[in-house]
């Protein structure tokens, strides 16, 4: 310290985003490993209400989705929830969920955690050089994802800004919410690829059978 201040280091919160439909075991290790891996103190499952893209395909309610992340979450003292995105209803735009975190969270580290294909598509967001400049982003990979594609199709991307975009590599997100529907659809099992009581769930309400 040169100037005599102390100045504690920031606190960090990770902000995981996502549709969660359904939430499964992909995304708790995704979480849990940007959590060990960014120091971060605890990290906030947002469920997105809608997001911006999928204004064609039908998703499960708001409400099923939040629930069966609650479900998810509830054996993890430094996960937890927040029903935000789902409040605030329309179209879920980072950028707002950021901002609004920000004003709760003033002054920690804020680090946005999702699926790397998604942040490939950071170029469509809404103010994404504000976005960038507001947070950090964890770009969750799934195996046989190549890193250098971050590169290629973000290079747009001033450095400083492009430096804001972490990765963290996942093994477990094998496991896809697209496959787990299709599971569902086709009579296939999907135990042991999402907590036992989020399989119950979706049995119990019927989500994504036909
Ligand atoms: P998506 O298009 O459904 O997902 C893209 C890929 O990322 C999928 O393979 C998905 O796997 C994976 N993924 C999604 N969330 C993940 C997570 N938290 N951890 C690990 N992998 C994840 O993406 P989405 O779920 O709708 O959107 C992701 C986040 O980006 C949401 O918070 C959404 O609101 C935000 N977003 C914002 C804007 C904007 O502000 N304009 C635009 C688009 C997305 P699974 O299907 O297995 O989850």
């Amino acid at each position: 310290m040169s100037n005599g201040l102390y100045r504690p280091e920031k606190r960090i919160i990770g902000l995981m985003g996502g549709t969660f439909d359904p939430v499964h075991y992909g995304h708790l290790v995704a979480a849990e490993e940007a959590c060990y891996q960014f120091g971060m103190e605890k990290v906030i499952f947002i469920p997105a209400s809608k997001p911006p893209h999928k204004t064609g395909r039908d998703i499960s309610t708001s409400e099923q989705r939040l629930e069966m992340t609650k479900r998810a979450i509830s054996s993890n003292s430094h996960f937890t929830i927040s029903d935000m995105e789902i409040k605030r209803e329309g179209l879920s735009y980072t950028i707002d969920t950021v901002r609004a975190m920000k004003e709760i969270y003033v002054g920690w580290e804020i680090y946005f955690i999702t699926g790397a294909d998604a942040v490939l598509e950071i170029l469509t967001w809404k103010n994404v050089e504000e976005l960038l400049q507001e947070c950090f982003f964890v770009a969750a990979t799934r195996p046989g994802f190549n890193l250098e594609t971050i590169d290629c199709k973000l290079g747009y991307l001033s450095k400083d800004l492009l430096a804001k975009i972490k990765t963290v590599e996942v093994p477990a997100l094998a496991i896809s919410s697209t496959d787990i529907r299709q599971r569902v659809r086709e009579g296939r099992p999907i135990k042991y690829l999402l907590p036992e009581a989020v399989e119950k769930f979706i049995y119990q309400n019927k989500l994504y059978h036909n």
